[in-house]
């Protein structure tokens, strides 16, 4: 399906290459600026910037006391009611423009999330700390899948985010529309392989949960949300192993038997890690397209995704 809006990405100025840093530099990611601008549109942010910090500026810090977190400025200046106002009124704004995915700086005090110093009276503790307003951002917009410029260098975490992404994306666009059961079940029909790679649970509990409804709304959000939560589960080469065998059995019957073999011999070889899984996909969708099956006309496993994003074109190493 192709999206009749543009997908807005919300990132950290300074992987813009914006001099937005405390030091005046930036950290400018190529893969940030070039492919996902060039398929997404980009709304930059820097919160320290926003907060009135200025560049350049001393460093804050993520300081620990007990459970919790304080943002702290040069002179101990407690930085964090003003850094949480600032990220909550970041997420309504991002939330009306209908921001579909936010890429963090890593190990940022106010963007890092998981991989931030944490001072405790001026000495690190630790390092797994979230910056204050990434924090805010993930409890007031639990939705909009959420990466760092590093993980973005891994495949895997990659493709799992960009797969969020365009689910999340295709879910405003169902949910902006009036209710309607029948878009409703042709979302599921559509998705559900995907679903299933991350989470057969959830993808069956949803056919059941469609089955037993009229659909419309009353069921588009209860739906949305577990959908969501299951495909925040992270999937694995065994499960995209089951979602495309059982995508090839539906070309099982038309197809001529070498071409049969070769597929199998495909799934197999993204299995043992020789080649990427955009492979496979390819091929099932080029037959499926090739001969007529509607059962894989529109399914969006088989979506063919802009080249530039690399989307599932690297082998799985973890
Ligand atoms: S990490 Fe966040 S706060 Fe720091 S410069 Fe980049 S955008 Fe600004």
């Amino acid at each position: 399906m192709e999206h009749r809006l543009p997908i807005r990405i919300a990132v950290s100025g300074c992987l813009l290459g914006e001099a937005v840093r405390y030091d005046g530099g930036h950290r400018r990611s190529s893969y940030v600026t070039d492919a996902l601008g060039g398929v997404f549109e980009l709304v930059s942010e820097c919160p320290e910037v926003g907060i009135g910090l200025g560049v350049p500026r001393p460093k804050v810090r993520l300081e620990r006391s007990g459970n919790v977190a304080r943002l702290l400025g040069s002179r101990d200046e407690d930085l964090t009611p003003l850094m949480d106002g600032y990220a909550r009124q970041a997420a309504t704004t991002f939330d009306a423009a209908r921001v579909a995915g936010i890429v963090l700086k890593s190990r940022s005090p106010s963007c890092g999330m998981g991989d931030v110093k944490l001072h405790e009276d001026g000495a690190v503790v630790a390092e797994n700390g979230t910056g204050i307003f990434a924090s805010r951002l993930a409890a007031d917009l639990p939705e909009a899948p959420r990466i760092s410029e590093a993980d973005l260098e891994s495949p895997a975490r990659r493709d799992h985010w960009l797969t969020r992404v365009f689910a999340l994306a295709e879910l405003r666009e169902l949910s902006a529309d009036p209710p309607d059961a029948a878009r409703l079940y042709d979302f599921h029909a559509r998705w559900k392989m995907v679903l299933m790679a991350h989470s057969e649970r959830t993808a069956r509990r949803l056919g059941r949960f469609l089955a037993g409804t009229r659909g419309g709304r009353h069921a588009l959000p209860r739906y949305r949300k577990a959908f969501l939560a299951g495909l925040a589960e992270p999937a694995s080469a065994g499960t995209h192993h089951n979602a495309l065998l059982h995508l090839a059995g539906h070309l099982r019957k038309p197809l001529d038997p070498a071409v049969r073999d070769r597929l199998g011999g495909e799934i197999a070889a993204f299995l043992a890690g020789e080649i990427p899984l955009a492979a496979p996909v390819r091929s099932l969708a080029a037959w499926a397209k090739r001969l007529g099956v509607r059962s894989l006309a529109d399914q969006a496993y088989l979506a063919e995704r802009p080249r530039p994003l690399g989307y599932r074109e690297a082998i799985y190493r973890e």
